[in-house]
């Protein structure tokens, strides 16, 4: 898995913060079994996780949906999760 340097340091202390937070509170809204991914991808930079976290969001936490994404312009859909063997 590819993982991006910590970010961190390009942020302010506020800055932090408030993502910290705006991340906890958005973390209640997801549902229970993806919450670990949606952290992983928001703490660890890891960009399978966060393509992961982005698709599933994007399509209501749904993974079948996913899969049967119909949005051919989107630049994640040659990447999105659950299409390779
Ligand atoms: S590939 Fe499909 S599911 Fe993933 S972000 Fe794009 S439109 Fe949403």
């Amino acid at each position: 898995m590819k993982t991006r340097p910590d970010l961190k340091q390009a942020e302010s202390p506020a800055m932090q913060a408030l993502r910290k937070q705006r991340i906890e509170n958005r973390v209640k809204e997801i549902p229970k079994k993806y919450r670990k991914l949606y952290k992983k991808a928001m703490e660890t930079n890891n960009e399978e996780a966060a393509i992961e976290a982005l698709c599933l969001e994007c399509i209501c936490w749904q993974k079948k949906e996913v899969v049967n994404c119909s949005y051919l312009t989107c630049p994640l859909f040659g990447v999105r999760p659950y299409t390779r063997n």
